[in-house]
């Protein structure tokens, strides 16, 4: 089990092979946020942090002489009737951060695919149309993931984001190149990524302390019990929290719980012990909304019509002295409802305190979409050892699934 975790995170990089001359084809998350979701206005992207964070292994594949030619999903289009899903902006985008020519065709793959790739010279790029236009993509179907390898010698994977998900762009493509001979190998981003978050699951430092929060305890019971097992201690916050102190027989107000989940609760309670670190105090409302008055309680002592949205000022106190010695922290999911900014302190002052760990050396790691979205917010993202870009993947990864995107890639 452990060796093959090692051997998970052991994969060939870009580095590791000869791609001058090559038709590389590589699959990268250009899932962007779009200006309208009508094909009849001029579409534009209105954030290119995605294509931006690819243009590291894009440069450096043009640089070694390749020929590229780009794959990405956007959105989750039914049919390719759904055109606000087209490429075409993206396409424009990224020429523009290029500075060099991008070719978008109008399949995934096809005829006008198949004779655009054979004239492709050194340098040259290519967008394929939305991974998703095409029926077998998401059922990872051998036709087209056939067609997709047909078209390169060198399959590189740089979409850590979609890693969890065996699809034709993100598994069978890779499967059919090295069935050919071909290299499948991992891009920058997603070599970072296995870097940072690899450690996490298969050699931690120690003390290590994971810190988790977030709306559903639900979603994350799998990853709590692999934490468990490769944490020294968990601090919970959030609104996990209060379906755990429901479990242990408080009363949570009005506060969001999982009634369904409080059995598997008490489970992880048991299992835990001293290790599950619960709140103190916590910053309760009379309603969720922006503008509802915030006040101060002991975590045993929510009121009866109130519900917790924060984690208040002594839980951070005590989070931050079971922190101190601690070699790697992994963060998951806000300490509070950080989107409205009454309750974002719980969530904005971890964050805070983090930054200070990471100047004292020790590794900080955050996972899950709205984590990473609330550190941005924060403006603290660039203190941070390590943002995972891939909401889901880097839970599942946490939780220590083998993802099929990365499993393929071909080990050092
Ligand atoms: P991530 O995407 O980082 O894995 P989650 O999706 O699990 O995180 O949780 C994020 C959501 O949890 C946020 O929308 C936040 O508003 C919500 N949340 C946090 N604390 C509470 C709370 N006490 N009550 C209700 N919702 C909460
Ligand atoms: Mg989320």
């Amino acid at each position: 089990m452990l060796k093959m975790k090692g051997e998970r995170m052991n994969k060939k990089t870009i580095r590791d092979i000869d791609v001058n001359g090559k038709k590389v084809l590589v699959r990268v998350d250009f899932n962007v946020p779009l200006s309208s979701k009508d094909p009849q206005d001029s579409i534009t992207v209105t954030d290119d942090l995605r294509i931006q964070a690819a243009l590291p292994t894009l440069s450096y594949l043009l640089e070694h002489g390749a020929a590229l030619i780009l794959c990405s999903h956007l959105g989750r289009p039914k049919s390719p009737a759904d055109k606000q899903y087209a490429m075409g902006p993206v396409a424009t985008r990224l020429s523009v951060l290029l500075a060099r020519p991008v070719t978008k065709l109008d399949e995934v793959v096809g005829d006008q695919v198949t004779t655009a790739v054979a004239a492709m010279k050194p340098g040259d790029v290519i967008l394929l149309e939305n991974t998703r236009f095409a029926a077998g993509e998401t059922k990872n179907d051998p036709e087209l993931s056939q067609k997709l390898g047909a078209l390169a010698d060198i399959y590189v994977n740089d979409a850590f984001g979609s890693a969890h998900r065996a699809h034709a762009s993100t598994e069978g493509a890779a499967r059919a190149i090295q069935s050919k001979g071909g290299a499948a190998v991992a891009g920058f981003l997603m070599e970072k990524e296995l870097n940072a978050l690899g450690t996490a699951v298969s050699n931690p430092p120690h003390p290590y302390v994971a810190i988790m929060g977030g709306a559903k305890i639900s979603d994350k019971i799998k990853l709590i019990e692999n934490l468990l097992n490769t944490a020294d201690k968990i601090l919970i916050g959030g609104g996990m929290a209060n379906t755990f102190l429901k479990a242990k027989g408080q009363e949570v107000g009005t506060s969001l719980i999982e009634a369904d989940a409080l059995p598997e609760a008490k489970r992880l309670l048991e299992l835990a012990g001293e290790r599950l670190i619960l709140p103190q105090d916590l910053v309760v409302a009379d309603k969720f909304a922006a503008d509802a008055a915030a006040k101060v309680v002991p975590a045993w002592g929510i009121p009866a019509h109130q519900m917790a949205l924060d984690v208040g000022p002594d839980t951070l106190e005590h989070f931050n002295q079971e922190l101190q010695g601690a070699q790697l922290v992994v963060w998951n999911g806000p300490m509070g409802v950080f989107e409205f900014d009454r309750f974002a302190e719980g969530t904005n002052n971890l964050a805070k305190l983090l930054a200070q760990l990471v100047n004292m050396g020790v590794q900080v790691i955050i996972g899950g979409g709205d984590s990473a979205a609330a550190v941005m917010k924060a403006g603290l993202a660039d203190k941070m050892t390590h943002i995972s870009t891939g909401g889901g993947a880097s839970l599942e990864l946490l939780e220590g699934k083998v993802l099929p995107g990365i499993a393929v890639l071909d080990n050092k």
